[in-house]
């Protein structure tokens, strides 16, 4: 069953006009055709009273929650092309609460002020899709692009920083995930094609970032996102 974030009000559902051209024109919904509406982290059973004009009322409340118990931010460093809308919509299906973009010093992607808010739109456009897909209760927060020394501004219990100059046992990484309490924040610090600096590495750890390794070998921006995201999420759901 197709799911939409939309609002509800007195029952009546109001989807974005995007939702509703693909419920109308592409879905082809018919009179009696259900959907599953997320509003504010509630999720509602709704059907389609009318086509034209469309109106969608509220059957029921649907208890589910498929979020992690921990609210997890990624912080990924800015990459080339479509790497960071792969980024984005597998760090939502791996349950993320926020992401958060990072200008770092050797990010080859640049995000100049003018092009800022266009560029957020269709990066939660991709967020949207990928959390109606995988079923999410809640979308993912997506609207800071920050530098390093703003890293304080991100509210986290516990602070990892993927560094590859830390290349091989993840037993640091396994044992900092593993020590994580109930309702403590996690955040994961994830760099560019070209890596952390020095400098970086030293100013993530006066903010209180611990560098951990994810294995021996080097793995693109991409995959170390996908990799320390869902370990996380596989600890986080053991049962
Ligand atoms: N240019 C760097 C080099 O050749 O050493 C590699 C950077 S890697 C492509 C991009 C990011 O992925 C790193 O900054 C780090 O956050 C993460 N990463 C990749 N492999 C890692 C590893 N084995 N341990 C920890 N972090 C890793």
């Amino acid at each position: 069953m197709q799911r939409y974030f939309g609002r509800i009000v007195e029952k009546q559902v109001i989807l974005d006009e995007s939702d509703q051209y693909h419920l109308v024109k592409v879905m082809r919904a018919k009179v009696g055709e259900q959907v599953e509406v997320v509003c504010e982290g509630k999720l509602f059973l709704a059907a389609v009273a009318s086509v034209k004009p469309l109106k969608i009322t509220t059957i029921a409340q649907i208890k589910e929650n498929n979020e992690l118990k921990n609210d997890v931010v990624l912080i990924a460093s800015l990459l080339k092309g479509d790497k960071l809308d792969l980024v984005l919509q597998k760090a939502t299906e791996l349950g993320v609460e926020e992401i958060v973009l990072l200008q770092s010093e050797r990010s080859i992607a640049k995000i100049r002020n003018l092009d800022k808010d266009f560029k957020l739109e269709r990066f939660n456009r991709i967020v949207k899709e990928a959390a109606e897909q995988s079923k999410r209760t809640r979308l993912p927060l997506l609207y800071r692009i920050i530098k390093m020394d703003q890293l304080p501004e991100i509210d986290a219990d516990v602070k990892l920083m993927a560094y590859e100059g830390e290349q091989g046992a993840t037993s640091s990484f396994l044992s900092a995930i593993k020590s994580v309490k109930s309702g403590q924040r996690i955040a994961v610090l994830i760099g560019p094609e070209g890596g952390f600096s020095v400098d970086e590495v030293n100013e993530a750890k006066e903010y209180g970032y611990q560098t951990v390794s994810l294995g021996k070998r080097i793995l693109r921006a991409e995959t170390a996102s996908f990799y320390a995201l869902s370990v996380l999420a596989a600890h986080l759901e053991r049962k």
